[in-house]
């Protein structure tokens, strides 16, 4: 838990988000009453018992395929008519906005765990990273720094923001109530597959930042407490495969063919109808990297401290390769000559065929890269170490070890 112990901030709490606890508790409510007064399911008609299979299992995937996948982590391109039907499924899900949750998810992955600055964070408690956190609104400072370019340029995103409450409303509950009624049961489509559908929705998207950041297996990492478990991905249209949390960028939840990932499979399946493009995978050899520290390290203690960690590994990875070394005017030159050159903890990375692959994307890299111009034009290129290690991102043991693999000269001033 590296993120913990690099900040001793203490979490702010935030005032109550009165609004959103009552429409929370409305609609549970409603779906128990509701629930109870047509129940047993099974005396529903078989239209409706599809109707609500289909408004809780089409806004889960609006979720992990579209929210998470799409939107969060740029895993993949989809074409327009693709993004307006998953920011639709989204919007039934009433978990806010695209733009509103993928800031929020984007915090996650930079400061997983961190009590401070990850906004659903497990290691504040189960309850708290389920539902607790959504009923209050802290300044989250770290927010300005998350890219959104992206959001901001997609007219989808655009819209669904700007109209996300009535489309919500209508999406959720009015539509269900219309389509029921053309065969006569209104009640039971607004019941069921409205309001239960919207509780199922929630609970199972939620299970992904509570149950599966507390139960199950590490085979990628254990720096942080998301861990993988076929129930939790069962329910979760793939997403509890929650230990891959690693490689966010990749559009699979999990890379062996075993891994239940339906999400994973229907954007396959978009991909062969020529609907997605540019689906994004990690580098095997990262894969292989972290399950392979993982057998090997297992009854190790955790490391001490980040920098402890990144000592070790740069000892690991570094021991054979002897750097040369660059002065400010080498630096300079090579700067002109090569894409996205970098200094990380006094040494020069050279990130030029990396920038396209970067999780966090290619802006952060840019901003913090040596300036064409000359070192001497900007001093941006100088926090790139302060980015690196927590400012911007707590990086992974995997992203470190890339990033020490690109290493081409040490910086002598
Ligand atoms: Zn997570
Ligand atoms: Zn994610």
């Amino acid at each position: 838990m590296q993120a913990v112990s690099q900040k001793m901030e203490t979490p702010e709490k935030g005032s109550f988000w009165l609004p959103n606890a009552f429409f929370f508790a409305l609609i549970h409510l409603g779906a128990l009453l509701g629930g109870i007064y047509l129940s047993p399911p099974s005396t529903l008609c078989k239209q409706t018992i599809i109707l609500t299979i289909l408004c809780w299992q089409l806004p889960c995937f609006g979720i992990t395929i579209g929210y998470h996948r799409l939107w969060s982590h740029k895993a993949f391109r989809a074409v327009k008519p693709v993004r307006f039907v998953l920011a639709i499924f989204g919007t039934m899900a009433f978990q806010g906005s695209i733009k509103w949750w993928v800031l929020r998810h984007r915090l996650h992955h930079r400061f997983t765990d961190d009590p401070v600055h990850d906004p659903y964070a497990a290691t504040r408690g189960l309850f708290f990273s389920h539902m607790g956190w959504i009923f209050r609104k802290p300044t989250y400072t770290k927010l300005p720094l998350i890219e959104k370019d992206d959001l901001d340029r997609d007219p989808i995103v655009r819209f669904q923001h700007k109209y996300y409450v009535p489309l919500a409303l209508f999406t959720g509950l009015v539509l269900p109530t219309m389509i029921a009624a053309t065969w006569g049961d209104a009640m039971g489509g607004y019941i069921w597959g409205g309001l239960v559908g919207r509780v199922l929705v929630w609970h199972c998207t939620f299970l992904v930042n509570s149950l599966a950041h507390w139960e199950g297996l590490q085979p990628y990492t254990d720096e942080i407490t998301a861990r993988g478990n076929l129930i939790m991905a069962m329910l979760t249209c793939g997403e509890g495969n929650h230990n891959f949390h690693a490689f966010p960028h990749d559009f699979r939840a999990g890379p062996n063919i075993l891994d239940w990932d339906p999400s994973k499979w229907i954007i396959t399946m978009l991909y062969r109808l020529g609907l997605a493009t540019g689906l994004r995978k990690a580098h095997p050899e990262d894969i292989k990297a972290a399950q392979a520290w993982i057998l090997s390290h297992h009854h190790e203690p955790f490391p001490a401290s980040a920098n402890d960690e990144a000592e070790t590994d740069s000892a690991e990875s570094t021991d054979e390769v002897v750097l040369a070394k660059w002065s400010l005017n080498e630096l300079n030159k090579q700067a002109k000559q090569r894409g996205c050159l970098l200094v990380i903890d006094g040494f020069v990375v050279d990130a030029s065929s990396y920038v396209g692959d970067h999780p966090g994307g290619s802006v952060f890299l840019r901003r913090y890269a040596v300036p064409k111009e000359g070192a001497r034009t900007s001093e941006e290129w100088r926090k790139a170490t302060w980015a690196f290690q927590g400012g911007m991102n707590v990086h992974s043991r995997i992203a470190k070890r890339r990033m020490m693999s690109m290493r081409v000269a040490e910086l002598m001033e």
